[in-house]
């Protein structure tokens, strides 16, 4: 038994899933013809009362369109060191939008709105201007931390006030909601624009969507266009987005759960040097250094999949493919490694 704990963006769609999807009403999208995506769009929208929301390929395309359209070229944003738009975006926030970042350093991956107010470049021809603050929710290199709302009401407020735009890279945003009880239409009303993906913990094959005011989806639309991100019969994947809405998100808490689980078990292990806190599905530890080869070798042998971050930490993230089956084994071989 595969035990694949590398990313929540392995899960294989389910035979429900794939009903969905074949039996899906599909037309041109780029003639604004296929109405299972404008459904699986408004239906997004709406949960976050937001006005209007974009189906794209990845995640990594609604960030860089969302950063497109917040900026123009030669701007500034900001946003903290370890997050996506920065590390694992192929450098795109350059090479798309010829911005500049200016990188923070947070608690397990989030900002507080004193930092930013800091950080902000005065109005001055030596400086970039900032225009945009990016969070990420739940902060994936943060060990799948989330924000309080709080901070983000501050944050969003210091924006507003300041004429910067505030964008959410929310790739996990429904692990965040779930965990934290918090409601979705405060992150409506706090952010200028949302990128959330479909593909991670809740289970859809492929797809993100951006949300936003109509005015900034219109803007978004051509920008997707030109990224080559415009595609045709899609509503076959956009009905398992819909899918994955209707079926997938309540179930995140048992992703957590398992993940809390593997936390406390790692947290008595003689062999784990240092945890990050688990408050979502990604569990990241550092190995102390005479266990590494043994550790490693212990997870090949068994095949336990994870990523690593350097040479001593590893990453695990549970996921709707990970049952109690797996966990249980999991949990066996984790003790018995002295
Ligand atoms: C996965 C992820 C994305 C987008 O990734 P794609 O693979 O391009 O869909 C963006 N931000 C975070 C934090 C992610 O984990």
């Amino acid at each position: 038994m595969k035990l694949d704990l590398r990313s929540d963006t392995i899960t294989i769609p389910s035979n429900s899933m794939l009903e969905r999807m074949m039996s899906a009403n599909v037309g041109d999208d780029v003639w604004e013809e296929d109405f299972t995506i404008k459904e699986l769009e408004k239906k997004l929208a709406k949960i976050f009362g937001m006005e209007a929301g974009l189906f794209c390929p990845s995640g990594t395309m609604t960030n860089q369109i969302a950063i497109r359209v917040h900026t123009s070229i030669g701007d500034q944003i900001i946003c903290e060191s370890s997050s996506h738009i920065y590390n694992y975006e192929g450098g795109g926030a350059a090479s798309n939008s010829g911005v500049s970042i200016k990188l923070l350093s947070g608690d397990f991956g989030r900002l507080t709105v004193d930092q930013i107010k800091d950080s902000v470049n005065p109005d001055d021809p030596h400086f970039p201007k900032t225009k945009l603050i990016s969070l990420e929710n739940t902060c994936n290199k943060g060990g799948g931390s989330c924000y309080d709302i709080s901070e983000i009401k501050k944050i969003s407020n210091f924006c507003r006030s300041n004429n910067l735009g505030i964008h959410l890279d929310g790739a996990r945003i429904f692990n965040a909601l779930i965990a934290t009880k918090q409601n979705p239409l405060d992150y409506g009303k706090f952010f200028d624009s949302i990128s959330i993906c479909l593909s991670k913990g809740l289970g859809a094959p492929v797809g993100s969507v951006l949300l936003a005011s109509e005015k900034f989806i219109y803007d978004s639309k051509r920008v997707r266009k030109s990224f080559g991100g415009g595609m045709r019969q899609a509503g076959y994947l956009a009905a398992a987005g819909i899918y994955a809405l209707d079926n997938n998100i309540t179930r995140l808490s048992e992703d957590h759960a398992r993940a809390r689980s593997i936390f406390e078990t790692l947290n008595n292990c003689s062999f784990v040097d240092s945890i990050y806190p688990c408050e979502t599905n990604i569990i990241i530890f550092k190995i102390r250094e005479n266990y590494i080869s043994n550790v490693l070798n212990v997870f090949d042998k068994n095949m336990i999949l994870y990523s690593k971050f350097g040479k001593d930490t590893v990453r695990f993230v549970t996921h709707l493919d990970f049952d109690d089956d797996k966990l249980e084994k999991l949990l066996k071989v984790l003790k018995s490694i002295t």
